[in-house]
């Protein structure tokens, strides 16, 4: 597969042509700067920064905001065999009022729940927070988040009390001599951020890279250590085990900076080198090696990503990960540190600011008493009526038609119906719904099986701010109006809460939101007090915390002590790991997904642009070339591949860059090829985060299938949406 190229202006004529404004991607984490002009050919985008470059999804980002299938009115059904149609603001807010009212009415205020997204503003997230606890009254508001970064986010507040993605800022990589990556393919999905890695690459550095497959990162690293997929804490505890025997441990650190190691070191005896071997399929001499680089070092900065993190023992992954960062003293000290790379745009901040079930803003919990009177106060409600902790994404999903479950759903900026696991019993979980209201700008499958769907304003058609990959605050800019009969989220939640009782405190402009946001945080561990409107339109980089108006937030997080009660860090000894299916007779292959440097998420947006569909057309899976001849799938041919929860058929792509026992399937598509039809909702008991990353699988070769009538288009709407 080839890495995604980055791109750069460079000498682009058509950039000169016309006098652009800045603003940032509406795609992953990274948020990198852009500027959107408008050509008479439609709007364009280039990078906001020269030097900078933006990958394929960023360059072709402002296709979508000219497309003809935009929703552009509000969408109802009139009841649940009829089809959508479409109909005026006014009518679809009068269902929706009256369809959530009858619910709470009959069931009561937790039959309702509430499904976010990571890549909502603050703004948006803030609000939709605070909507589903004081207007609606429900507990049960989580966000795609969950299935994102939470057992990162679980394991780094356990260990070191405060989670943020990345604690120093991306110019701090180039200066650090060893990067150890686990379960990151950055050269495909973030690729303008490999610039950071070049530079510490040519100036000595190496890398380390913990993959099943060998990806372009993997291809570029210095050591790869293709693991067997689901055994990251197995093989973190075993460079834990080595550190320890090896005389790499960084005994001052320890002593003055850390907690636990005794219980840490009982426990990683067990994992001594040719045992990991036997679990992971690393082999003794790859550990060894890995072990002696990161210890001899004298700067080392480690990171996890997904494909450690998407784990029914996520947690443990990330925590043994974070031992082995602790033990050799590369953590809390310049050019060192621990980090996770954010996925979505706002996934940092959107679970900050209070769109996690346990979660109130500012990074507090809700179940803390002081939190709960103060946002309470802030909101206007006694603290009784303030919600306890609800469900999380998987188990609101997972509770809807349940004797005591969730009977409506709200859903904005998610299109659940592709991205969670188990997909075929969401989709039916959502059809049994008896109201499903979305939010979107397309009509995505989780929008085809609503009730009323409710046209919203892209990126570049609104004002807000998001929190990259670094805990730094972005702001993005209105560069346009949004089209004739569209509303932003924002102005949608105060129409909502407008119509459901509440008259004030759901302002539409994002800049009183962001004032009120600032207040809500103020004091807390996400401290944003310090950010105004005007302190980001000036161009200053701001990072959280930023308790004071003067303040130039804090950049670089733990130097002189971490956030826990004793401000030390603390040993977790990891117990547990595998995964939760084992291979077997009937299931004798581990299947993995992921993501193309094409696609982004459920697809809803890249697979409706041009450029990017050409590239990535369609699903596929990858195979080792040993494992397909044997089954006899030839290259190009389909495979029908089976877990205990559902099939697809893809096309197989033969490739040695993929451990022979091991499949992938990308998760961006709908339909036949959808990856997660098969992955298992069994969850981390402490992020609650899917196991999508391993079960156990089977393949075999078949005909070209005919796609049956999906309930997807069952649902299609009979008219108005055109390409
Ligand atoms: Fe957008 Fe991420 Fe690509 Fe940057 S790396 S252009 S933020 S998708």
């Amino acid at each position: 597969m080839p890495e995604s190229p980055i791109l750069f202006a460079g000498s682009c004529a058509l950039r000169e042509e016309a006098k652009g404004s800045l603003t940032h991607c509406p795609y992953c984490g990274l948020q990198c700067p852009m500027e959107l002009v408008t050509l008479p050919s439609g709007s364009q985008v280039f990078p906001g920064d020269p030097e900078w470059g933006l990958c394929r999804k960023g360059w072709t980002a402002a296709e979508l905001l000219d497309r003809n299938d935009r929703l552009l009115t509000p969408w109802v059904r009139d009841h649940k065999r009829a089809k959508l149609r479409p109909a005026s603001w006014g009518e679809a807010l009068r269902k929706i009022a009256e369809s959530l009212g009858k619910l709470r009415a009959t069931y009561g205020l937790s039959a309702v729940g509430v499904f976010g997204g990571g890549s909502l503003t603050n703004e948006k997230a803030y609000l939709l927070g605070k909507f589903a606890r004081v207007v609606l009254g429900t507990p049960h508001v989580d966000y795609n988040g969950r299935f994102c970064m939470s057992s990162a986010a679980a394991a780094i507040t356990r260990s070191l009390g405060l989670d943020r993605g990345l604690p120093f800022p991306l110019e701090d990589i180039p200066q650090t001599e060893v990067i150890l990556l686990a379960g990151a393919n950055l050269a495909e999905t973030m690729p303008p951020v490999m610039r950071y890695f070049q530079r510490q690459k040519e100036r000595g550095g190496r890398w380390i890279v913990v993959d099943p497959r060998k990806t372009s990162l993997a291809e570029k690293a210095d050591l790869h250590l293709a693991i067997t997929p689901g055994t990251d804490a197995a093989l973190a505890m075993g460079l834990v085990h080595l550190a320890l025997r090896e005389g790499w441990v960084d005994w001052e650190f320890v002593r003055e900076r850390t907690e636990g190691l005794q219980e840490l070191a009982l426990v990683a005896s067990q994992f001594w080198p040719e045992r990991v071997e036997s679990i992971t399929g690393v082999p003794v001499f790859r550990l060894r090696e890995a072990a002696r680089w990161l210890g001899r070092a004298k700067t080392a900065m480690i990171f996890t990503a997904r494909g450690a993190e998407q784990q029914a023992h996520g947690v443990e992954n990330v925590l043994g990960y974070l031992n082995l960062a602790l033990v050799l003293g590369k953590i809390g000290r310049p050019f060192c540190g621990f980090g996770t790379w954010t996925g979505q745009g706002n996934g940092q901040g959107a679970r900050e600011l209070g769109l996690k079930c346990d979660q109130l803003p500012g990074y507090r919990s809700i179940q803390d008493r002081k939190a709960r009177q103060e946002i309470a106060a802030l909101w206007g409600i006694p603290e009784t009526a303030l919600p306890r902790e609800g469900l999380s994404a998987w188990e609101l999903l997972d509770g809807i038609g349940t004797r005591e479950g969730i009977r409506g759903l709200v859903v904005m900026g998610s299109n659940i119906a592709v991205s969670a696991p188990y997909s075929s019993r969401v989709i039916q979980a959502l059809e049994s719904l008896e109201f499903l209201l979305v939010v979107d700008f397309f009509l995505s499958e989780t929008a085809l099986l609503a009730d009323v769907v409710l046209p919203a304003a892209q990126w570049a058609e609104e004002e807000g701010t998001m929190t990259n990959v670094e805990g730094r605050v972005v702001l993005r800019q209105k560069l346009k109006k949004p089209p004739p009969g569209v509303c932003t989220d924002l102005e949608i939640l105060h129409q909502l809460a407008r119509v459901l009782g509440w008259k004030e405190g759901f302002p539409s402009d994002p800049c009183e939101v962001w004032e009120e946001i600032r207040r809500a945080t103020r004091g807390a561990p996400a401290d944003y007090y310090g950010v105004t409107y005007e302190r980001l339109r000036r161009g200053e980089r701001l990072f959280w915390p930023c308790p004071q108006l003067g303040h130039p937030g804090k950049a670089r997080l733990f130097l002189d002590r971490f956030e826990t009660p004793t401000g030390k860090a603390r040993f977790f000894p990891v117990r547990n790991f595998g995964p939760v299916e084992i291979p077997d007779s009937q299931y004798p292959l581990l299947l993995t997904t992921g993501r193309v440097g094409a696609h982004y998420q459920s697809g809803t947006q890249t697979r409706r642009t041009r450029e990017l569909l050409e590239a990535e057309p369609e699903p596929f899976v990858e195979m080792h070339p040993a494992t397909a001849r044997s089954l006899g799938i030839p290259h190009g041919g389909w495979a029908r591949i089976w877990t205990r929860r559902g099939e697809i058929r893809v096309r197989a792509r033969w490739s040695r860059r993929i451990l022979p026992h091991v499949l992938f399937v990308p998760f961006h598509w709908s339909g036949l090829g959808q990856a997660n039809r098969l992955t298992n909702p069994a969850l981390d008991p402490v992020s609650k985060m899917p196991e999508f990353k391993v079960c156990a699988a089977a393949v075999e070769p078949c005909s070209c299938p005919q796609e049956p009538e999906s309930p997807d288009k069952q649902n299609c709407p009979e008219e108005g949406v055109t390409e």
